[in-house]
């Protein structure tokens, strides 16, 4: 604590809100009377711009260095008094907010109880304002070559969007050539060109540019650092070789398995599935007049894609070939733009649509498929087995994650979610975001989407890098956790416990222990949740604005209430 403390209390009525249950006039004397206290005023509209003003003549007139504004806290208005104290020319962290309006006025009504509290409050917002300390800002370099990893529509889009933002990409594919599942398929519902056309289009855009660096037949074997700053080790033919990248996108996909045991099927020429489908119909074979069975529903209703592609095909095959097609479902979902549309259109075409629930049986019979289901509308009216003939069965796929995603996922140190694909860090807030900052998710890698989605999934997180590190040095406050070397036994409890994936261990004779080691906390990637510093066995761990003596003093502070 410096001995040249001088602290200005501000106390804002809130335009008489908090007047209502707190008289501030006693709180005031009993404040004056506080060591270090220099300057109190009362105000009507403290975070009024006139006031800001005022606040900032009364700290160079009285020479104030600590604040402490008692009346709300809210992240605004801590953002107008932070900007106070800058214009006047102290460190924002100088601030201390008292929050009577939310913690004393909400709850209570106008009591000798609520006005020791609001005394009490006050007194401990003093005594953190006591001990608060600067916070400085660094300049953090910062790599601007993003890595894509996965060739697919996802990762050349990506790829694309973030080159021309003016940042040089490495794209890995593990295959030998690019496009991934896109590929395979017939038709975009909703996208005029045909996906062979839209893939060679990327594809060529990607391989030409001469700021993608395209890589095949490679894997991502290792990854050390963070945000701005990761070494990326590569496997290709078992040679390793090593890159300093600034941000990572996963652009990994899905996987179909097609399973026919699942419905006492083997393997027939005319027992297929959707990706199946989609190769023959895209490779022109004939299915005109053919009677086509579908069943959707059965292990696949987490995700929407298998119901749109379902009845994306049965449209195709009843218009074009005439084909008698019957869908067999247990759920339909139709929930986006103008997929509805599509499911009237094929009822209007003439698909039939048969609900069952679990009863459901297929028979392969001399080159025939036998559908036994049971109607559950039907029960009552006309119980029984309902039989269907067919010349082609269309079984769900599985839709996974691509082989090999756990194992990247503990590469990147990141979550798996639902059916063990990528895990979003929060999906309200950007849906390409993982728990690790620079790290992002684009296309099928966090749940099988559609070609449309991808494109605008891959322009965000374009934009997202852009704005993080368009630069070759990221200024940002040093808020982040700091470790004393001398306590700091390596244990590595931070380490694991960080749900950020921003610590690192650090090695070297400025860290003075007996490992010449210590965790050190990137300022980029901490998100100041304080987890370490609650963790950290040696208690080696402090985070600034909320460090042990911060809260200690608070504590000593509070007086026990009669
Ligand atoms: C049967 C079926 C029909 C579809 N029909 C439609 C449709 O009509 N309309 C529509 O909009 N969408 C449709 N889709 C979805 C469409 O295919 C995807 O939106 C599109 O392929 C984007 O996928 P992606 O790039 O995320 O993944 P993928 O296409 O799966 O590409 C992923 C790429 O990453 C590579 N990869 C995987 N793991 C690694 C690793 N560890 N390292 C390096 N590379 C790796 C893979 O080899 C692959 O090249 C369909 C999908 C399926 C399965
Ligand atoms: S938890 Fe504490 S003692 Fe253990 S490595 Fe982290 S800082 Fe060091
Ligand atoms: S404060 Fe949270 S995010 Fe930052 S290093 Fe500690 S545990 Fe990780």
């Amino acid at each position: 604590m410096e001995n040249n403390t001088r602290i200005g209390v501000f106390f804002c009525n809130c335009n008489g809100k908090i007047t209502e249950k707190v008289d501030f006039e006693p709180i005031a004397s009993e404040v004056k009377k506080l060591p270090k206290v220099e300057y109190v005023r009362e105000s009507q509209n403290l975070c009024a711009h006139l006031e800001g003003e005022l606040i900032c003549k009364e700290i160079t007139k009285n020479q104030l260095n600590r604040i402490v504004v008692v009346g709300c806290a809210s992240a605004k208005e801590e953002g107008f008094f932070k900007e106070v104290l800058n214009k006047a020319g102290l460190n924002s962290h100088l601030l201390s907010m008292v929050n009577l309006r939310e913690e004393c006025c909400a709850v209570h009504e106008k009591s000798a109880k609520s006005a020791a509290k609001a005394l009490e409050l006050t007194k401990m917002g003093i005594a953190r304002a006591n001990n608060l300390e600067e916070v400085s800002f660094g300049e953090i370099p910062v790599n601007r070559t993003v890595l894509v990893i996965g060739g697919g529509l996802a990762g050349l889009e990506t790829a694309l969007e973030t080159a021309a933002r003016g940042f040089k990409v490495i794209l890995i594919e593990k295959e030998d050539k690019l496009g991934g599942r896109l590929a395979r398929v017939n038709s975009i519902i909703g996208v005029d060109h045909n996906p062979a056309d839209l893939l060679e289009e990327k594809v060529k855009a990607v391989t030409s540019n001469p700021t993608i660096d395209v890589r095949t037949n490679t894997k991502l074997g290792d990854l050390d650092g963070n945000i701005g700053g990761f070494t990326a080790w590569f496997v290709k033919d078992g040679v390793e070789t090593s890159v300093e990248v600034g941000a990572i996108v996963a652009a990994t996909g899905v996987q179909t398995i097609f399973c026919p045991v699942k419905y006492g099927l083997g393997i027939a020429d005319n027992v297929i599935g959707q990706m199946k489908l989609e190769r023959l119909l895209a490779d022109g074979k004939d299915f005109t007049h053919k009677r086509i069975s579908i069943v959707i529903g059965k292990g696949t209703e987490a995700f929407n894609l298998p119901f749109v592609i379902a009845v994306k095909n049965a449209l195709l095959l009843r218009k074009k070939f005439n084909a008698t097609v019957n869908v067999f479902y247990t759920n339909i979902k139709v929930g986006g733009d103008n997929w509805e549309k599509m499911y009237t259109d094929a009822r209007g075409a003439g698909v039939n649509f048969f609900k069952f629930e679990d009863n459901i049986e297929i028979v392969a019979n001399n080159g025939e498929i036998i559908v036994n289901y049971e109607d559950p509308f039907l029960k009552g009216k006309m119980p029984g087995v309902f039989k269907v003939i067919a010349d082609y069965i269309v079984i769900p796929e599985e839709l996974v994650p691509a082989e090999g995603t756990d194992e990247l996922a503990k590469i990147l140190r990141l979550e798996l979610g639902p059916a063990s694909f990528f895990s979003v860090d929060n999906a309200h807030i950007l849906p390409e975001m993982t728990s690790r900052d620079g790290i992002y998710l684009v296309g099928s890698c966090q749940s099988p989407c559609f070609a449309n989605e991808v494109e605008i999934s891959a322009k965000t997180v374009a934009e997202e890098i852009f704005q993080k590190l368009d630069a070759d040095q990221v200024s940002t406050e040093l808020t982040q956790p700091y470790v004393d070397a001398t306590k700091c036994v390596v244990c590595l409890t931070c380490y694991r416990c960080c749900p950020h994936g921003a610590i690192t261990i650090e090695h070297g004779e400025q860290f003075k222990n007996l490992y010449f080691s210590a965790a050190q906390m990137n300022p980029l990637a901490c998100r100041r949740c304080g987890i370490c510093a609650s963790e950290c066995p040696g208690k080696a761990i402090q985070l600034p604005d909320y460090t042990d003596d911060q809260i200690l003093v608070q504590l000593e502070a509070m007086e026990v209430l009669p």
